[in-house]
């Protein structure tokens, strides 16, 4: 009997060290172990992507809303349900006295930031024409300058954690002549966004890293517009023949955010299924 304790005893022993070997490997695979991630937009379509796939990866997640309380509160529950740690900030990124207050709550509760998404954004469907200057004001404000409000007020606390990690969330429109036909003060606003994100990369350099992406069509509330003959129309135009998801650019996101891409900086991802 004794003999068959003693068993007993040396199996749970080697069980227990398989389990905290196996929850250390786990750790030490998570590609943002112990990061503080900022990521606008969070609570809808593409920034809840990102924020989602983050903190699967150990990052703690700081996600904006502006008008999503009820989403942005549900992706909040979910990660701490895994174990994870979120904090959810209101803040209307266009606004520079929201920016200040987001990145200072940010910084009362995990005290650095290493790594901005700059992702919020609308977009306003109207050919040059047809577009206003109210139109134009508006997009540029929530998509231009809420990524240069978020970036200045980011930018010094990651020259001083000496690493820091920006990502901007531009558009194929920015680039390609035909995504652009209808939708000029987004187009023009998402251009911006490119030249925000090289002119960044040079004055920010070595410390911090500023890539942006482009993503193509993505089902998300912003392509909810598209009728089904509009949706078939990009997707014949698209070589890959298919609309992207989400979680296909939370997954690009991944890469510029981790340290696989520290000696990549000023660069333009296009993630689009080979769209232009
Ligand atoms: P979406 O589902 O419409 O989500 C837009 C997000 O932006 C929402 O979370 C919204 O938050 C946030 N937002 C808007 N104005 C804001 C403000 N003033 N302050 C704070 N947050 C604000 O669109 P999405 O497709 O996920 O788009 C995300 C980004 O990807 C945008 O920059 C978009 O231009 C870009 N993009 C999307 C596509 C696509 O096909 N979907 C393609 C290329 C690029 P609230 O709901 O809380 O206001």
């Amino acid at each position: 009997m004794e003999k068959i304790n003693d068993l007993l005893v040396i199996w749970q022993t080697k069980l227990n060290i398989a389990a905290a070997a196996y929850s250390n490997l786990q750790v030490a695979s998570m590609r943002l172990q112990g990061k503080v991630a900022l990521v606008t937009g969070a609570g809808r379509g593409i920034g809840r992507a990102i924020a989602g796939l983050f903190a699967e990866e150990g990052a703690k997640v700081v996600i904006n809303y502006s008008r999503s309380e009820k989403e942005a509160s549900s992706l909040a529950e979910e990660i701490k349900k895994r174990g994870g740690e979120a904090l959810l900030v209101r803040a209307d990124v266009s606004r520079s006295e929201e920016v200040e207050e987001m990145v200072r709550r940010t910084l009362e509760r995990f005290g650095r930031i290493d790594i901005l998404v700059n992702n919020a954004g609308i977009a306003i469907q109207a050919a040059f024409l047809d577009s206003t200057e109210e139109m134009l004001d508006k997009t540029i404000s929530t998509n231009l300058k809420s990524a240069y409000l978020c970036s200045k007020e980011v930018a010094p606390v990651m020259l001083r954690q000496k690493r820091g990690k920006i990502i901007n969330i531009a558009s194929v429109s920015a680039l390609a002549q035909r995504s652009a036909l209808l939708n000029t003060p987004y187009a023009a606003s998402k251009a911006g966004v490119i030249g925000l994100t090289r002119s960044l990369a040079v004055n920010l350099a070595p410390e911090i890293n500023v890539n942006a992406m482009c993503p193509g069509v993505i089902e998300t509330d912003m392509t909810a517009y598209l009728t089904p003959e509009m949706r078939r129309m990009r997707i014949e135009e698209t070589p890959l023949k298919r609309t992207g998801k989400p979680e296909e650019i939370a997954r690009a996101a991944l890469f510029l955010a981790s340290d696989e891409s520290d000696f990549i900086t000023g660069e333009i991802l296009t993630v689009a299924g080979g769209r232009g």
